[in-house]
Formats: C-alpha cells, structure tokens, sequence
C-alpha cells in the first residue's frame, strides 16, 4: 500500500507489525524508548490456533530452536515437600520462549523491513486529515499517514490520543528477575505459595540460571517506574516473611539489574483507534497473566497489517476491531481471575488449589485441564491476507 507508518514500542507487537505491513509494502518506522531490544521477563507460550500463525509468519522454526522445554512445575511446602503440580501443557503450552528470544527473533525477523530507532519516544501527535504530526523527544519531526501504539501496558500514544485512566488494577503486582540456578533445577520449575504471595523459580536451556517469578496482592504501591531501588525495596518487603528459600532469592535480588516489575492491570477502551492514530496489543487491551498477550498481540499485528492493505484506515481499523474484539474480551475475563489463583488470600485455600491441580494432572483428567488451558488462545482460522509478490 507504501504507506508511511510510525509504529512506538519494540516488544512483541511492534516487531510483528513492522513485519507484515513490510510484507504488505508499507514503510514502517519503529521507534523504542529503550537502548536496544529488551532482555528481561520470564517465558511466554503459544498453543492451539496460535501455531499457524507462527508458521505463516516464517518464525516457528526459530521459535522452536529457542523453546525452553520446560517441563512440569512442581508447588513444594515451606519445607520444600511436594504438595502438587501444575503440567507443562497448562503453564508451557505447545511451545515456549523466554520474552527476550522472542522480541530478539520478531526484530531480526522484522528488521529488513522496517527503520528501527532505539532510545527515542514520541512526544506529541497532531491530527490532520491526510496525515499525523509527529515530535519526538531526540529525533526530527516528521509525518506519518498512519501511528501506532504497540508501547504496551503504560502506552504514550494511547495517553496523548485517549487519555489518562484507562487501566484498571488487579490488585497484584509481578516481578521476574534473573538468578544462579542453585535449586539442581532441570527444565523444571518450582513453586512456592505463602497467603497472597506466589515464588516461582524455573530454569530450562541455560542450566547455570534460573528466572524467578515473584506476584502478591497489594492495594496499589506508590514507587516510580525507574526505581530499581524502590521496587526491590518493596519486594523485600512484601516476601520478607516468606518461607523455603524465598530469603535466598531476595538477598540475590540486591545485585540484579534487570527487573521486571509491574501490576497486573487490564487495559479496557472502547475504541482501539481515533482518526489515524491505533492501538495494538498491550496498549490496548492487556488482559495479565494467562491472557495471551502475547499471541493476541501477534495475531492483532498480522489482522491490522491485513485489513490495511485491503482497505483505507477507516475501515480496516473497524475490521480489525471487529476480528481482535471477541478472543480480547474472553481472554480478559479469563484473566482478571488469574492473580488469585497464583496467590491464593489463605492457607485453606492455597491447600484448596493444591488438591484440585493433584486431581485435574491424574492422568484421566490431563486433556479436560489442556482442553481449559488452551481454550482462550482459540481463535480459529486465519483470514487469509495475500502478500505481494517479491521482486528482484
Ligand atoms: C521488559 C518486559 C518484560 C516482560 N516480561 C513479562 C513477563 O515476564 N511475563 C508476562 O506475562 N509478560 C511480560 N511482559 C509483557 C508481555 O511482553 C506483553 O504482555 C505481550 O507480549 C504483548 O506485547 P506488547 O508488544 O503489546 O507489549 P510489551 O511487550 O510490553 O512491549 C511494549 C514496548 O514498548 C516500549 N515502550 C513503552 N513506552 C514507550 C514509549 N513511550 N515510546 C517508545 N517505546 C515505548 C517498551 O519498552 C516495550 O519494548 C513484559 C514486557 C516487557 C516490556
């Protein structure tokens, strides 16, 4: 179509856009506030109808020769005793990647196709009627025919065209971090639950590291977003009564430069664009743990790329509302319960949850809990958008 696109933010959705809408030939500029493609985060999966879209795209393979692996996860008492297990199918899916291969692979994958800058954000949109006026905080002006923001849970793009307080929190925040594997860790995670509190350590293809998961019910802290020290000061203190070998993962915290670190909120608008301005993924709907944000996002990028190549902005815009809105609103609901039953508020009721994953993994039950697990990553078909031919 050889429309100029602006695309913010370079995780999974922006990657995956600036590839289609290459593909489709478009000129697309992907602009990230971070240095380079981020490194931290714990695994992500695919699964169901989530695959073929890998496959179209032409990254499966190399999402499989990253895949972690990882097998069953284990939950242990404070004495570190087996209470139960959550199958690899429920929290690995079909395949799984570390967040950070997987934004590596979508830029290298996108990268011929697309103008990348790091370091920069957009500042300010004007709207006219052929174009978007765009500032940035280093870089030149310049006009796009199309911007969208991919920039995630905390989007610029959709504050300066939809506002502020368009998240709703959890209740929950989420951290994961980078350690030694000193827990004898084999493509195998361990669990830990204390009241409202949930410490998870895997470890799968680097076998000298492990990814701790740490997530607990919180009324909404107050610490600013790049404050290493606060929001380990706030881990410290949320898990400092935490039994097993929590004490071991929260001294190793100190030295940790790389943290992620964020509520679990849920993004709900009721439009995803305005004008020529639209939103994509996290920025738009993010759903929280079990949402598959990442598929959704994927899967978004290539229905967005799609419908913009058939039509004008207008149209294509309402379309691919129309295709994302339904998987998004049933991931979201499915979601929004997610926290609870990671950090169950009690004893009683993390014993609770414990009994029901020992009876679901007996062998008779395994394909009712991958039939549930695999249910909202369900979509159905592809639509098919047909690229143009390469020349030369
Ligand atoms: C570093 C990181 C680690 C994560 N780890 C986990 C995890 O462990 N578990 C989990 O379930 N989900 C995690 N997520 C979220 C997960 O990646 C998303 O839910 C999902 O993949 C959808 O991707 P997205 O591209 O819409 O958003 P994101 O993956 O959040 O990507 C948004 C991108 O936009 C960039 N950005 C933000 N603001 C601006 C701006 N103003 N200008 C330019 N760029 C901007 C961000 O740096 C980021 O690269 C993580 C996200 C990030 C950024």
């Amino acid at each position: 179509m050889n429309r100029s696109v602006l695309i913010s933010g370079a995780g999974i959705a922006g990657p995956s856009l600036a590839y289609w809408l290459g593909r489709h030939g478009d000129r697309v500029t992907v602009v990230e506030q971070a240095p380079g493609p981020r490194a931290s985060g714990s695994a992500v999966d695919f699964r169901g109808d989530q695959l073929a879209l890998l496959t179209r795209m032409g990254v499966l393979e190399k999402i499989r020769e990253a895949q972690t692996g990882m097998g069953d996860q284990v939950i242990v008492n404070a004495a570190g005793r087996r209470r139960s297990a959550y199958p690899a199918a429920v929290f690995s899916g079909e395949v799984e990647i570390d967040r950070a291969d997987l934004a590596r692979i979508l830029h290298d994958h996108s990268a011929p196709h697309a103008e990348y800058v790091f370091g920069d954000r957009v500042t300010a949109m004007t709207q006219h009627a052929d174009g978007v006026d765009v500032t940035f905080a280093r870089g030149a002006a310049r006009r796009y025919d199309i911007v969208v923001g991919a920039d995630g849970l905390h989007s610029a793009v959709r504050g300066l065209t939809f506002g502020a307080g368009h998240t709703h929190y959890l209740g929950y925040h989420a951290a994961s971090f980078e350690v030694a594997n000193t827990f004898g860790l084999d493509h195998s995670g361990v669990i830990h639950n204390a009241p409202n509190r949930y410490v998870g350590v895997a470890s799968a293809r680097d076998a000298g590291r492990a990814i701790v998961s740490l997530m607990f019910a919180t009324p909404e802290p107050a610490y600013r977003r790049d404050d290493l020290d606060g929001q380990k000061s706030l881990l410290a203190r949320h898990f400092a009564d935490v039994g097993w070998r929590t004490p071991e993962l929260l001294a190793a915290l100190r030295d940790v430069t790389e943290l992620y670190f964020a509520p679990l909120s849920q993004v709900r608008l009721d439009r995803w664009s305005s004008g020529r301005v639209v939103l994509l993924g996290d920025a738009a709907w993010c759903a929280g743990p079990g949402g598959n944000g990442t598929g959704h996002a994927m899967l978004g990028a290539y229905t967005l790329a799609g419908e913009l190549a058939r039509a004008g902005h207008e149209t294509a815009f309402a379309r691919y509302e129309e295709v994302m809105r339904p998987p998004v609103t049933k991931s979201q609901k499915f979601a929004a319960g997610a926290g609870k039953h990671l950090a169950p508020p009690t004893e009683k009721a993390i014993r609770r949850r414990d009994r029901t994953f020992r009876v679901l993994s007996s062998r008779p039950m395994t394909g009712l809990l991958t039939w549930l697990s695999t249910r909202t990553a369900d979509t159905g078909e592809l639509t098919d958008y047909p690229l143009p031919a390469v020349t030369g």
